[in-house]
């Protein structure tokens, strides 16, 4: 059956949109995808999962962009990227890539007993030495007004969010009673 849908069910969402609007995307240079695919013991031919292997469909954030619902200060760059297939990526999340690696979380790459574990996670600690200066402490880059401003307006979102939802629900409880008592 369908689940009734509520607009206070999207505040995940949008605290994601209001995280993930101020982190920049810099897209790399050639040189750089071969650089940090030599890193990794790779080549455009040879790419593949950075944590188990498999094929490669996509790139994962190596440090996690958001924890506790605020951004790192890592950024979206490929010093910050590795190859990774689509099980690992969901599978870690935002936790640390390492002790997620090394966990018996669903899908990481120890519970599925993949091979060649230990020579993956020296490749990524190179690969985390490579990239060391990129976290940002945004707050201070970006200076308390702005910083505090754009919180609020989360915050103002969220609260119009829960009164629209209360609205809407008193207009839901009217529609059923109309039909249920035409
Ligand atoms: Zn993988």
């Amino acid at each position: 059956m369908p689940k009734p849908m509520k607009i206070t069910g999207r505040s995940s969402s949008i605290t994601n949109a209001f995280i993930n609007s101020i982190i920049p995307v810099v897209p790399p240079t050639e040189d750089e995808i071969e650089e940090a695919l030599a890193i990794l013991g790779m080549t455009a031919d040879t790419i593949a999962c950075a944590y188990c292997g498999d094929t490669a469909s996509e790139w994962d954030h190596l440090r996690p962009l958001v924890k506790a619902q605020r951004p790192t200060g890592f950024i979206s760059e490929i010093r910050n990227l590795v190859p990774s297939c689509g099980k690992c990526n969901q599978s870690k999340g935002n936790k640390d890539w390492e002790s997620w690696m090394r966990s018996a979380a669903r899908l990481s790459p120890s519970s599925r007993r993949t091979l060649g574990m230990e020579a993956r996670i020296e490749k990524l600690k190179q690969y985390e030495a490579w990239g060391t200066a990129a976290q940002v402490d945004l707050k201070s880059v970006v200076g308390n007004d702005l910083w505090d401003r754009h919180w609020q307006n989360w915050q103002r979102v969220l609260e119009e969010m829960r009164q629209s939802q209360a609205l809407a629900d008193e207009i839901n409880k009217i529609i059923r009673h109309a039909y249920r008592n035409p």
